[in-house]
């Protein structure tokens, strides 16, 4: 199964994706995490995206799509995989649909999180995580049972994000509406997309996205 999880910065892409990779055992691949991690090792990616990414701006599409085409093509993706973050331009989902379709492949499903922007400035600047599991927390929604301390793994070092402040959220909101909501109807016309309400609780979106997926 491949699928798509679309939705505005904060509307729970991330905890929805590691959910459905447990469940349906395929790959869960978020290129924030990818730009992230390659900013974190210094790598001339690192390097090229850093400014742009802690701004909140989208990475020009090219170097997405190669990062892309080459994680897809990785043996752990071939019983399928969720994109989370990605395509965010019509041109990523362009490049998408032609390197799926060179290798006999489609999107079977493509899940909107329907997200106003008045309470994603708020979910998102509260979120923290843990810094060896990656499990996921928030200052006022969701803090570890033992204060300071991952209930997943006992790990006692959280991060933030650099780009999970309100000014940033700002611009991320703006790529967002700008920039990747024009993707909506692309999918739509394929007939494989499906909106789910993203405000209701994390277990209500999770029920509504399995039964999307059938
Ligand atoms: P995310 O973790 O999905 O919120 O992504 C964090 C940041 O990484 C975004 O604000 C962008 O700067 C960059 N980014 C992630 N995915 C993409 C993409 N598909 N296209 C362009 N930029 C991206």
């Amino acid at each position: 199964m491949k699928l798509i999880l679309l939705g505005p910065p904060g509307a729970g892409k991330g905890t929805q994706a590691k959910r459905l990779e447990e469940k349906y055992g395929i790959v869960h691949l978020s290129t924030g995490d990818m730009l992230r991690e390659a900013i974190a090792s210094g790598s001339d990616l690192g390097k090229e995206v850093k400014e742009i990414v802690e701004k909140g701006a989208l990475v020009p599409d090219a170097i997405i799509i190669q990062m892309i085409e080459a994680r897809i093509a990785a043996p752990d993706c071939s019983k399928g995989f969720i994109l989370d973050g990605f395509p965010r331009t019509v041109a990523q989902a362009e490049a998408l649909d032609v390197m799926l379709t060179g290798k006999r492949l489609h999107i079977d499903h493509v899940i909107e999180l329907a997200v106003e922007d008045a309470p994603l400035v708020k979910r998102i600047s509260g979120r923290f995580s843990c810094a060896a599991c990656g499990a996921g927390y928030h200052d006022e929604f969701k803090r570890p049972a033992s204060e300071g301390v991952c209930d997943a793994c006992g790990g006692k070092a959280f991060n933030r994000r650099k780009d999970d402040n309100p000014e940033t959220v700002k611009a991320r909101l703006e790529a967002y509406h700008g920039q990747t909501a024009p993707i909506l109807p692309y999918y739509r016309e394929k007939g494989v997309l499906v909106t789910v309400d993203g405000m209701a609780d994390f277990n209500a979106v999770t029920a509504a996205i399995e039964e999307a997926l059938g």
